[in-house]
């Protein structure tokens, strides 16, 4: 819709910030987060609908910067890095954008560092040693067998598509998002190492049977990582 209605609008600043406002306001639903800002000038860069990126970046208009019609002013556009950037190891960046098969989960993974780092964590344990992302991502097999675990991020089955989370977090009572915890009391449970990812996932468990499930889930997909990376010719 944001690729649609900007690719008709004239490339001058006030046509472009009426036509962001008007592009906020037709949202569906309200962000879950509200403190966390969505800019309506992020759209396709190509035709093929393959990568996302600033529409009103001058390289993407032949020249004009019309990013101060956006959520925040050009000068912060032009010099922000979000956390993954810096929190994100080089390799483990590169295993995730060689590994999603598409940008939208792309963006569902390369921004959840916990989750990332959680996932080559359990790996790391369960091969008793270093997990390697240069090399991993050399592997055809090692590289399905993570996108398949990454790919939970979307296909991980008996979510609570109403439970107001956003994988690791919820809202706390002015909106703001707070990192969630499991209720291992209620849940009669003591902590596994899969939790965190259980957790960045967005799953709820409410009862010990729903959390076994949930950490099966996880378990399995790092196992068959494994599996392939034993089997690499030595
Ligand atoms: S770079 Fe700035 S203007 Fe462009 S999509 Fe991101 S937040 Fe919006």
């Amino acid at each position: 819709m944001q690729t649609e209605r900007l690719r008709r609008v004239p490339q001058e600043p006030e046509a472009w910030s009426a036509a962001a406002r008007e592009l906020t306001d037709a949202r569906r639903a309200a962000p879950l987060f509200p403190a966390v800002r969505v800019c309506p000038l992020l759209g396709f860069l190509d035709r093929e609908r393959k990568q996302v990126g600033c529409l009103g970046h001058p390289k993407v208009t032949g020249g004009k910067d019309l990013r101060d019609c956006g959520v925040y002013r050009s000068s912060v556009c032009e010099t922000f890095t979000c956390p993954s950037f810096g929190w994100l190891s080089d390799g483990q960046a590169r295993l995730v954008l060689a590994a999603c098969a598409d940008w939208y989960l792309y963006g569902l993974v390369i921004t959840d560092v916990e989750f990332v780092r959680g996932c080559m964590r359990l790996l790391e344990w369960e091969l008793a040693g270093p997990a390697r992302p240069e090399q991993m991502l050399e592997q055809p097999d090692v590289l399905a067998a993570v996108r398949r675990l990454f790919a939970l991020k979307e296909t991980a089955p008996r979510r609570d598509p109403k439970a107001a989370v956003f994988g690791r977090f919820t809202r706390d009572t002015e909106g703001e998002p707070v990192p969630r915890m499991l209720d291992y009391m209620k849940l009669e449970m003591r902590a596994a190492p899969e939790d965190d990812v259980v957790l960045c996932l967005g799953y709820t468990p409410d009862n010990a049977l729903e959390l076994l499930a949930s950490r099966e889930l996880v378990r399995s997909h790092v196992k068959a990582v494994a599996r392939a990376m034993t089997a690499w010719p030595k």
